[in-house]
Order: structure tokens, then sequence, then C-alpha cells
């Protein structure tokens, strides 16, 4: 049984969501103790309890400890099966999550699935349905990791109400990846979203956007979607010839609209100044699909928390290196396996 302190550095979801991952895919148990002990309101909340029923149902394991609120809990993996399933968050949580708490498991299943998922599908501090689609699946073909995601309807917080469906292929996972060069600008393009709000809050975004990356005019479109409540994302895409990245703005309550763009504006410009083909988001979330399959080797600016709380809990499971030095100042190499 493999023991997992859910309070080691970053402290947050990821710990569980990975040890989840990482346990349907190897077969090992494990138990996780002070889960998300490093946030505001420790213990599983509905995003994670959805994550871990979720990774229960598609490897017909068991588990000790699932409820809202919970601390602890205790994961026996079965086998994984493919096939169609659905998961609903319930509240506004983020989809995404979950859709990569099974999506390693899904591609080491005997046949194909469909899943729907239900809740938020554009939220703060989780990757929005345009990153998973744009830059972390476009990532993951080169390793020859293959699922198609359709939006069915934006979800924002708190109303959530939003949807997405995933198709996944069953994957041999042995080619390598390889990102270490990101090649040139294609350009960076956006959208600047809202959902029964003021339809100026997203020309504001889009305008500040605009002078700050000396954008012309048609490189960010204006969008009015459907959603159960209100929201605004600004969802910009960083396109280099070997991969993408998506940087995402939230429009909040006493945040003007031009803070939101400067905000993502600030992160596009650090990304464009450094070497680095992959973003501060993706590093970590490559680690896990990665580590599973054939590895590889990408560069990055820098480790983030998140980055390195992945790397120890994927070494609690498997046993393949994952080392990251700084090649020269703000230009990280990392070699998995
Ligand atoms: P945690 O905070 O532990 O629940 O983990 C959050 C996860 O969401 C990490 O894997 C982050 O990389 C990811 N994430 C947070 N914000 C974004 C964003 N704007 N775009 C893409 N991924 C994100």
């Amino acid at each position: 049984m493999i023991r997992i302190d859910g309070s080691k550095g970053e402290g947050g979801g990821q710990v569980l969501r990975s040890a989840l991952a990482l346990s349907m895919t190897t077969g090992q148990s494990f138990r996780i103790e002070k889960i998300r002990a490093g946030r505001k309101r420790p213990g599983l909340m509905r995003q994670h309890l959805t994550s871990v029923l979720a990774a229960r149902e598609v490897c017909d394991g068991k588990v000790d400890g699932a409820e809202i609120g919970s601390t602890e809990l205790t994961f026996h993996p079965g086998e994984i099966r493919g096939g169609d399933y659905k998961f609903a968050v319930g509240t506004a949580g983020g989809t995404g999550l979950v859709f990569q708490t099974i999506f390693p498991a899904l591609l080491m299943a005997d046949e194909p699935s469909t899943v729907k998922f239900e809740g938020g599908t554009h939220n703060p501090f989780c990757p929005p349905f345009d990153f998973l689609r744009d830059s972390f699946l476009r990532a993951l073909k080169g390793a020859n990791m293959h699922a198609e995601i359709t939006l069915d309807r934006a979800g924002f917080y708190p109303a959530g109400g939003g949807a997405f469906s995933a198709s996944i292929q069953p994957a041999a996972m042995d080619t390598p990846l390889d990102l270490t060069q990101r090649g040139d600008l294609i350009g960076v393009t956006g959208e600047a979203r809202t959902a029964n709000l003021p339809g100026g809050i997203a020309e504001r975004e889009a305008k500040t956007m605009m002078a700050k990356l000396e954008l012309d005019e048609s490189a960010i479109a204006i969008r009015s979607v459907e959603a159960s409540g209100p929201g605004n994302v600004l969802i910009m895409k960083v396109e280099f010839e070997a991969l993408n990245e998506i940087y995402a703005g939230f429009g909040e309550h006493g945040t003007r609209a031009e803070k939101v763009a400067e905000r993502v504006a600030k992160a596009i410009k650090r990304h464009l100044n450094s070497d680095a083909a992959v973003g501060p988001y993706l590093a970590d979330q490559l680690l896990v699909p990665m580590a599973l399959g054939a590895g590889g080797r990408f560069s990055m600016m820098r480790p983030s928390l998140h980055f390195e709380t992945n790397v120890e809990t994927i070494g609690q499971f498997l046993d393949v290196p994952i080392r990251y030095v700084e090649e020269q100042e703000g230009l990280w190499l990392v070699e998995v396996g």
C-alpha cells in the first residue's frame, strides 16, 4: 500500500488526482491523508469527489472515505474498462481535472470510450476546455495519445451547467514525446467570451490585449455564448510550430476587464521572451501521461510547485526517473525516463 501525504508540496487536489491516475494504471493501492491540507477549505470538494468516483467506476475499484470534506481515503484499483461513461461534478467544479484523472487509464483500456463531463468548463485554477483540446491533447498527439473532445455548453463559476464530451482511443503509448524546441511562432489569436453579461466587457478585454501585444483587430474574436449563469473568459492561443499554449483570464467581480487582459498579456510576453516550448501549466500536466508512456523531453520556463509535487507523486508509483536542469537562465530541460 502506497502512503501519500496530501499536504506535501503544493498540497492541493493535484496530489490526489495524480495518485488516482497512477493507481488505476499501475494497479497499486494507495492511502492518502491530509487531502488538500494546503487549501482554505481542506478535504474533498465536489470536483475531487467526482474524480475519485470516476476513477473507481473506470477501473472497477474500491474506495473508503469518498465523502465531501473527507481528508483521508484509501483506493484499491481493479481492472480498467473502456466504454460509455457520464460524470457530473454537480457544481461549477472543473470538469477538465476529472478528464485528466481518468484519461491515462482509458488510453490503456481494451476498447474505445466516450465520456460526458458536466460541471464547469472554464474555471480559474483549472485547465479550461480550450486548453485541454488545443494545448494538452495537441501536445500528447506527439506521444501517440489521442482523444477528441467537443464542448457542448460552457459552464462558468458559480452557476456551472457546462458539458463536454470526450472520445478516447486506446493507445500503445510507445512514442517518446519531444517538445524541446517550439519552432517558429505562427501567431497569437484569441476570443473574449461573455455569457449573460454586457458585451462591452469582452470588447474592453480584446482592446487591451490588442494594445499590449500589438495584435491586429482580427486576432481576437468577441463572442457571446450560452451558459446557465453569467461568465466571462478571455482565451488566448499562442501557436508555435510544435505546440500551442493556451492562456486564459477570467472576469470576476471587482476586477476590471482591462486588468484581466493585462494579466494574460503579461503571461504571454513572459513565454514569448523565453525560449521555452512548454508553458507553466502544461509542464506539470504532461508528466503523468509521459511517465506512463514512453517518456521524452521538453523545455520549460521554470519548475512550478505543481510540477515538483507531481514529480514526487509519480516517484511513489513508478520507477521512472524525471530529471530537470536549468540549461540557461529561465530555460529548463526536463527528461522523463
Ligand atoms: P490543484 O491546484 O492542485 O487542484 O491543480 C490545478 C491544476 O490545474 C494544475 O495541474 C494546473 O496546471 C492546472 N491549471 C490551473 N490553472 C490553469 C490554467 N489557467 N490553464 C491550464 N491549466 C491550469
